[in-house]
């Protein structure tokens, strides 16, 4: 038998590698794009021909190429951002494959004319038609780089015949240049289509510039329907844009996802946004936002795909879980402010299917929806007169006993009483539809409970849900995955009995069940030791109009001391 394998020659295994880089325009542009960030530019140009196919030039201020550089940048595996396979597992800039350039190249025209600082002069790397050798030759060109990419899938016709039309292949490169303006706010850009300016954004990093952009790409009502988050955890940061439940799309072209400032596609991702928007937006439309999620470069792997869109994460699980945590939680104390100052639920928003594109001259307006942290509190309870206000906590004996001074007058006061009697009057509250803040758990608590079964599930949620808890029942166990935050430190599996059944055996009545859950919560012993004065306070004082609530103070009035004192002899 004769020999079968052959190492395929350079052009014909870039190629291959450029099928799977190189797929339209857009990757190109996506690819050139990332370069120039890559490179510390502060300004790139973008400047297209026929929808990307005739002519793509992605002009920067970066740091630029020396000449010897120039001259590897279009060799495959040629890249300045990775030298060991170490470097791999922290990967910090776009790219670090080294293939983009040369896949570009076997697919293409491309020219590439670069001056970095402390050169005297620019080169322009380029090759002629069919030629195999690069040509150098000295340029003009300030510090930066500047690549030509013409007639695109000139050296691949079969692959040219995937593409769709030119209008459709513009709108998808337009897309990618979108994508990259919102990935980092501190670049400016400037985006022409057959010399006709298209879109231009301008660096800035403050808020008004940050709004102004997002504005500029996503539209106004966006930025006016959305609210702005952020939110830190075990190292990583989440922040953005959320667009609120009502303001939702037939698409899901209003989303824009980065990790580490890469456009990235993530299934868990999605997946953790998409269940954070469960209960608020239906089926068939797309909710609306702009995430920047930052992690330490160790802890996600970008060597996954060919077009590095995808991540792997070493703990996915817990970033699944904080996502949701964090986005349901924004979601919800934005629905509250907003019933809040409003008095009403805010309207439905549904979003008309809008132009994006940016005109030169568009101006658009800033952002009048209030930006909110997720650690904002929107629930303070006025003070003014408040009666408890000038009361003094004097001691807190056996856990939760605390001696109580209210002008002459001195009185034990039992916080564990106290305490439930807020969490029922609330509780009741949030049964008949006031807002009650509820907190997304990062690890779902759970209970074994027994005595739960499809026809009572109804029943159970249709107490629950309105209370904020949102439970799975499987197997025996009960899964808790949000609760109210005055529920948190009380919960326990009697709770549950106790609620199933009173909620079961109940007539008309409210109370029963609520007193059951109630009656059962059950706080750590050092809860309210670990309160500090000015916390529990602060608790007194917060309770002040609950009903019922002067009923958990046992005043010792004077006369009892005088008399209990004349009775003692000396
Ligand atoms: P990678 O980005 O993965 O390194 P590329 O093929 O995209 O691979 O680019 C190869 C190299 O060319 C880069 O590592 C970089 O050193 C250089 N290069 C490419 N584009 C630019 C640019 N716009 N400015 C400066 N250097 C560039
Ligand atoms: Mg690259």
């Amino acid at each position: 038998m004769s020999k079968k394998i052959y190492v395929l020659p350079p052009m014909v295994a870039n190629l291959i590698a450029a099928g799977e880089v190189i797929e339209r325009p857009a990757s190109v542009v996506k690819e050139l794009l990332e370069n120039s960030l890559d490179a510390k530019a502060r300004r790139i140009q973008i400047d297209v021909e026929k929808g990307g196919l005739q002519l793509i030039r992605v002009r920067d201020d970066g740091v630029g190429m020396i000449k010897d550089d120039l001259m590897l940048a279009p060799e495959p595996h040629a890249t300045s951002k990775i030298k060991t396979a170490q470097d791999l597992e922290r990967i910090d800039t776009l790219g670090f494959r080294g293939e983009a350039l040369a896949s570009i190249d076997s697919i293409a025209h491309l020219a590439i004319t670069s001056l970095a600082e402390g050169e005297q002069t620019a080169w322009k790397l380029y090759r002629r038609v069919d030629a195999k050798e690069y040509t150098l030759e000295p340029a003009a060109h300030p510090i930066g780089t500047t690549v030509e990419v013409s007639e695109l899938f000139c050296y691949a016709p079969v692959r040219r015949k995937f593409l769709r039309s030119e209008k459709t292949e513009y709108l998808a490169l337009e897309d990618t240049v979108k994508r990259m303006m919102l990935s980092t706010f501190d670049v400016g850009f400037v985006l022409r289509h057959n010399q006709r300016l298209v879109a231009q954004v301008r660096a800035g990093q403050g808020e008004a510039d940050q709004d102004k952009r997002v504005a500029a790409v996503c539209g106004d009502t966006f930025v006016k329907n959305a609210l702005h988050l952020e939110s830190h955890y075990e190292g990583m940061q989440l922040w953005g844009w959320l667009g609120l439940p009502g303001f939702h799309r037939s698409q899901s072209d209003l989303q824009y996802l980065y990790i580490n400032g890469r456009i990235v596609k993530d299934k868990i991702l999605n997946h953790a946004i998409r269940a954070a928007y469960l209960d608020s937006i239906e089926e068939g439309r797309y909710p609306c936002y702009v995430l920047y999620l930052t992690i330490d470069p160790e802890a996600i792997d970008v060597n996954v795909h060919p077009t590095k869109q995808e991540v792997r994460f070493t703990d996915s699980r817990l970033v699944h879980e904080w996502l949701v945590m964090t986005l349901r939680n924004a979601l919800q104390e934005a629905a509250q402010v907003k019933i809040a100052v409003d008095g009403e639920p805010f309207a439905e928003h549904v979003v008309e299917e809008e132009s994006m594109v940016v005109s030169a001259d568009h101006q658009p307006h800033y952002a009048t929806f209030p930006r909110l942290s997720t650690n904002h509190t929107v629930y303070a309870p006025a003070f003014e007169d408040n009666p408890h206000s000038t009361d003094e906590i004097l001691a807190l004996c056996h856990q939760h006993y605390a001696l109580l001074k209210r002008g002459d007058q001195v009185g034990w006061l039992d916080f564990q009483k106290c305490h439930q009697k807020n969490v029922y009057d609330r509780l009741l509250r949030a049964f008949r539809g006031e807002p009650l803040k509820a907190q997304w758990l990062l690890l779902p608590q759970t209970y074994p409970f027994s005595g739960y079964d499809v026809s009572t599930k109804f029943i159970v949620q249709q107490k629950l849900v309105p209370l904020g808890i949102v439970f799975d029942w499987e197997d025996g166990i009960l899964t808790v995955r949000q609760l109210p935050a005055l529920l948190r430190d009380g919960l326990n599996s009697a709770v549950f009995t106790a609620f199933l059944n009173a909620a079961l055996s109940e007539t008309e009545e409210s109370t029963p069940w609520l007193n059951a859950i109630v009656d059962h919560l059950q706080w750590p012993a050092d809860y309210f030791k670990k309160m500090s004065f000015e916390g529990l306070r602060k608790l007194w004082s917060e309770v002040a109009y609950v009903p019922g609530i002067e009923a958990c103070i046992r005043w010792v009035t004077l006369e009892d001391v005088q008399q209990e004192m004349n009775e003692c002899t000396v």
